[in-house]
């Protein structure tokens, strides 16, 4: 962006604002004219623009993510489902929405039984992946895709919305009739063919952060979603890959702050990806409420020694619970 003085009277007045709104900037030779890095700010390019409004005109440059940068502050995405209150998921809310139950669904648990556990708890939506993405293929690939309606049933008998993974192209038409929220997983934050096709379906989308990827790449995948018209997106945090071996991923609250703060699209952690210990899932789920998260995702299954995946970080009944009624101010 570049900010053409109204005179150089203006000069020291501008740097001093610039700097202390936390924007770089640097004086063109012309000694009249800043250039702006406003694609780093945390401020919105429009907001920024207003705010130096008097100094002089503004020209903006050309922005990867045009959609999301208008999209306003405290965007909500609202997810109805059938015979309850809508599910709000806004930023810096009073009410942040809690998604949980099993990596997989399996044939050996009952996930009703899932559903209404978690449903008197408090907790508003239930997760299962149905088709799971694994690092190895002879690891358990999930039940399939008729998992998605035996999710949405178990969801939809408690009132409660339900989420699942669409792991390719072929997924989205039964993931689209049967779901609340479509969850796109890590691995394919950046697959376009897949982003473009679940922004048609209008449904809303978890969208969560690729472990490698920056906040502005993750920008630009929810960028594709607005561009083919759907703004029914979530951000959501699961950790990225950094120096430590003990936990699973980094959980980089700060990233998933800046873009809470940025972008007007609500932003959920997963501590469970995240970190991978159940140990400290508690502390980071607090943490993350005190920040002002429009949600937090947890994995808990009925006996997590049988889960076919993440058995190691899930929660058993007993422990969510005691993690629910601390922390989940609906229960
Ligand atoms: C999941 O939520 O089931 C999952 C596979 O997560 P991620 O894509 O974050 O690894
Ligand atoms: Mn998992």
């Amino acid at each position: 962006m570049l900010l053409h003085l109204v005179s150089s009277d203006k000069l020291l007045e501008a740097r001093e604002r610039l700097t202390a709104l936390g924007v770089e900037h640097s004086l063109l030779p012309d000694q009249a004219t800043f250039e702006i890095r406003a694609d780093s700010s945390i401020i919105p390019p429009g907001e920024l623009a207003a705010r130096l409004v008097d100094l002089g005109p503004v020209e903006h440059t050309r922005s990867r993510t045009p959609l999301l940068d208008v999209i306003g502050k405290n965007h909500e995405v609202v997810v109805e489902v059938a015979g309850r209150a809508p599910i709000r998921f806004r930023n810096f809310g009073s009410d942040p929405v809690w998604i949980a139950g099993p990596c997989s669904l399996d044939e050996l648990n009952d996930v009703r039984l899932t559903a209404k556990r978690l449903s008197a708890l408090g907790v508003q939506v239930l997760r299962g992946g149905a088709v799971k993405p694994r690092t190895s293929p002879h690891e358990f690939q999930g039940i399939g895709r008729h998992g998605y309606k035996l999710l949405a049933e178990a969801a939809h008998e408690h009132g409660m919305a339900a989420i699942s993974e669409a792991l390719s192209e072929d997924d989205v038409p039964e993931a689209a009739q049967c779901l609340d929220i479509i969850q796109v997983g890590a691995r394919n934050m950046q697959n376009y063919a897949l982003l473009k096709k679940l922004g048609r379906t209008g449904k809303p989308v978890l969208l969560k952060r690729g472990a490698g990827a920056s906040l502005k790449e993750w920008a630009s995948a929810a960028e594709y979603l607005l561009n083919e018209g759907n703004k029914q997106v979530i951000f959501c945090e699961r950790g990225v890959r950094g120096l430590e071996r003990e936990l699973r991923y980094t959980m980089d609250l700060a990233g998933a702050a800046f873009m809470q703060h940025r972008y007007g699209l609500p932003v959920v952690v997963d501590p469970s990806h995240a970190t991978g210990v159940k140990q400290i899932l508690e502390a980071c789920t607090a943490g993350a409420l005190a920040m002002g998260f429009a949600g937090v995702m947890l994995e808990t299954h009925p006996r997590p020694v049988e889960a076919k995946s993440d058995s190691l970080q899930a929660l058993n009944p007993e422990d969510f619970e005691a993690i629910a009624r601390r922390h989940l101010k609906r229960h």
